[in-house]
């Protein structure tokens, strides 16, 4: 029998912090045809009202420490105010979203990520079986679309920040055994670029050899180096497609396509 088709979507901070994008890439989704769960990340917002009530944001190696203060910050943020914003907006479409952080309905639940040479704090690891995709089918099953914000729990009453592309990757993996999935990851240029400021340069298809190549030669670099990371581990564990695109170009053939070989 046919699987059902599903795509999950991920939206990057910088739609989330440009209001005018993301309605506008909010009302490309609630066109867009099939069962979806849409995955969003932070966007800047957290570090300015971390500045406005005196903290300073820490970041190592480009990725935020998230100690305490840091942790309410975000919390407040992007479960609160971004996401239930995007379910907001997705109501006035038309679309019955549901808005849902790793806690709610224990839908994601991993472990704080262990220290190395480097503290995280409050950071989480996704694990195999920390997604709860029975949960996630019901709710597709009974016509609502899930957003996820990128906070997960411990199950032990820890709440922890985490990865959205990660989250977006482990959640596409989970639903792969029931439906054909495909992984579809926006963002504010036009796909994966051969030259970064040329937003006509799009690579059109990437398989695991190129991405290598393209790694090596530092045409890949950045937030681009994890995103495909996950993006290769999600075609590796039975997702069906993963998709690179703008934002607001989510239905055209203007993107990257990845592809194991
Ligand atoms: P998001 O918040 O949308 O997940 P990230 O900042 O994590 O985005 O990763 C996307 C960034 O990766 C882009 O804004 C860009 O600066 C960078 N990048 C590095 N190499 C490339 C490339 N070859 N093509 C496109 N973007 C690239």
């Amino acid at each position: 029998m046919n699987k059902a088709e599903i795509t999950i979507y991920k939206i990057g901070g910088a739609i989330i912090d440009n209001v005018a994008d993301l309605t506008k890439f909010l009302h490309l989704l609630a066109h867009a045809s099939g069962p979806k769960i849409l995955v969003h990340g932070g966007g800047k917002g957290a570090s300015t009202m971390m500045r406005e009530l005196g903290l300073t944001p820490q970041l190592i190696n480009g990725r935020r420490v998230t100690d305490a203060a840091a942790l309410d910050i975000v919390v407040m943020f992007y479960a609160g105010k971004t996401n239930k914003q995007v379910v907001a907006e997705l109501q006035q479409l038309g679309v019955n979203a549901l808005g849902l952080s790793g806690a709610d309905g224990n839908v994601i639940q991993g472990v704080k990520r262990p220290v190395k040479d480097i503290d995280y704090g409050f950071v989480g690891d996704l694990t195999p079986t920390g997604i709860n995709a029975p949960l996630l089918q019901q709710l597709l099953a009974a016509g609502i679309t899930p957003v996820l914000c990128p906070i997960i729990h411990d199950g032990h009453g820890q709440l922890l920040n985490t990865n959205a592309d990660t989250i977006a990757s482990a959640v596409a993996v989970a639903l792969a055994t029931s439906f054909n999935v495909t992984l579809h990851y926006c963002f504010e240029k036009n796909g994966v670029l051969r030259d970064v400021h040329d937003d006509q340069s799009v690579i059109p298809q990437i398989t695991s050899a190129t991405y290598a190549e393209l790694k090596q030669q530092g045409i890949i670099a950045d937030g681009m180096l994890p995103k495909l990371e996950n993006a290769f581990s999600a075609l590796n564990q039975g997702v069906g497609k993963v998709i690179i695109s703008h934002a607001l170009r989510i239905e055209t053939d203007l993107h990257t396509v990845l592809c194991l070989n």
